[in-house]
């Protein structure tokens, strides 16, 4: 789960990591009133999507010309009208995609005097399990750049969680951005705030882009991405409340009603199939074939009818979705389960693309009983390579 950078920075400040004073504004006069609240004279007014880049994008309703999605105000009156600029429209950065993000949240903070940027961030890493630190001199721009070109400014290192963050990480944290002296100190500290953050929240990820040093010498928090551990929210209510589900693919928000495993992704084809490792082995095998999946969709062990017929609905309701794959072993799972669910889904939606099913395992010969007498027009596979092929193939011919 993600948040915004608001919610995020006053999460850091909990854990005593400096961040500057700011007010979230869902309004021009509530952006207006949460200026006057800081001392000024300059405001930065940011726009709050749950995507980066924002400094850099472009609203698709202004000029080419005029200014992204974080902007400098030098009085009240430019709070209120960049405001004005921002809210409503849509915002377009290197991560939204060509589709853009809609601006419903500012955040108004005050203004900084920038001396030089970082950059900071903590995973976990899969590798050694344990909690990393990333950090680089080359704030403030894209990491993945920086990690391709030159690679030798990042410096990477975990934090054993049988002992937790020390001393020690910090000091590597300050080396590793060039720190001497007091604002070294304020590193070290930092480095043991935010671990204890991360921990304890239960984050997968958190980024600080930039972070950087004032030139009154104090470090600080100047951009927060936080990405919560979906799996060990049900440990934290409180950060649950944060969820802004005006951000979320509404097809995710409907399949977490469920409790199905699904990401909706670009391709053509929706992907119906239960067991995650089955689901990637459907989606790898769809490419082999030449096309790319819509979805990526387990509905678990031993789904029950309805919620095989709201999967299905979920793929249909997807514009994106030019065919459709199902493809089941059952196992707890049976066939004749999922072709009930399939059919009731269909006849309720209709059935406008072309589906391909692949059943084997538990109850297989009712399960084909079942999807053959409903007089739908589902093309039935007998194996994982022949179901991809037959997709593909019809998808190709819908579109020709
Ligand atoms: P994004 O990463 O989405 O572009 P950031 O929060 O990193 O958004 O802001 C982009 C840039 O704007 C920063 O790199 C920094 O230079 C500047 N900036 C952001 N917040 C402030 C602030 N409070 N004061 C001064 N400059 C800021
Ligand atoms: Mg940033």
């Amino acid at each position: 789960m993600n948040i915004h950078e608001y919610q995020s920075k006053a999460i850091l400040k909990n854990f005593g990591a400096p961040v500057s004073e700011g007010r979230p504004a869902l309004t021009v006069e509530e952006a207006v009133i949460a200026a006057k609240m800081l001392p000024g004279p300059v405001y930065v007014v940011k726009s709050q999507i749950h995507a980066g880049g924002r400094g850099k994008g472009k609203f698709k309703e202004l000029p080419a010309n005029a200014k992204g999605g974080v902007r400098l105000a030098k009085s009240i009156d430019e709070v209120a009208a960049y405001a004005r600029e921002m809210l409503g429209h849509t915002l377009v950065t290197a991560q939204t995609g060509p589709a853009g993000k809609q601006v419903n949240r500012l955040y108004i903070e005050d203004g900084c005097d920038i001396e030089k940027e970082f950059y900071l961030s903590m995973l976990v890493d899969r590798e050694t399990s344990r909690v990393a630190f990333v950090v680089s001199t080359e704030g403030g721009m894209d990491i993945e750049k920086v990690a391709h070109d030159t690679p030798d400014k990042i410096a990477t290192f975990s934090v054993d969680s049988a002992t937790g963050v020390m001393a020690h990480h910090g000091r590597a944290v300050a080396r590793a951005l060039g720190l001497k002296g007091d604002i070294a100190r304020q590193a070290e500290k930092l480095a043991a705030q935010l671990y204890n953050a991360f921990v304890r929240t239960d984050m997968a990820m958190l980024e600080i882009n930039p972070l950087v040093a004032t030139k009154q010498g104090e470090l600080k928090c100047l951009d927060a991405k936080i990405s919560f551990d979906s799996n060990a929210l049900y440990r934290h209510p409180d950060l649950v409340k944060l969820r802004d589900l005006t951000e979320e693919d509404q097809k995710e928000i409907e399949a977490s009603k469920y409790d199905l495993n699904y990401i909706a992704l670009e391709g053509t084809i929706g992907c119906m199939v239960n067991g995650a490792g089955l689901a990637m082995a459907t989606m790898d095998i769809i490419k082999l074939y030449g096309a790319t999946p819509a979805n990526f969709l387990d509905v678990g062990g031993g789904a029950t009818k309805e919620k095989v017929a709201a999967a299905f609905k979920i793929i249909t309701s997807d514009p994106q979705v030019k065919g459709i794959l199902v493809n089941i072993f059952g196992g707890i799972m049976r066939c004749d389960v999922v072709a009930e669910g399939v059919v009731a889904a269909a006849r309720e939606v209709g059935l406008t693309v072309p589906l391909v099913v692949r059943l084997e395992g538990t109850n297989v010969e009712l399960g084909k009983k079942i999807i053959k007498g409903s007089g739908l027009n589902v093309v039935s596979a007998d194996n994982l390579d022949d179901a991809a092929q037959k997709i593909v193939k019809a998808t190709r011919k819908e579109a020709a």
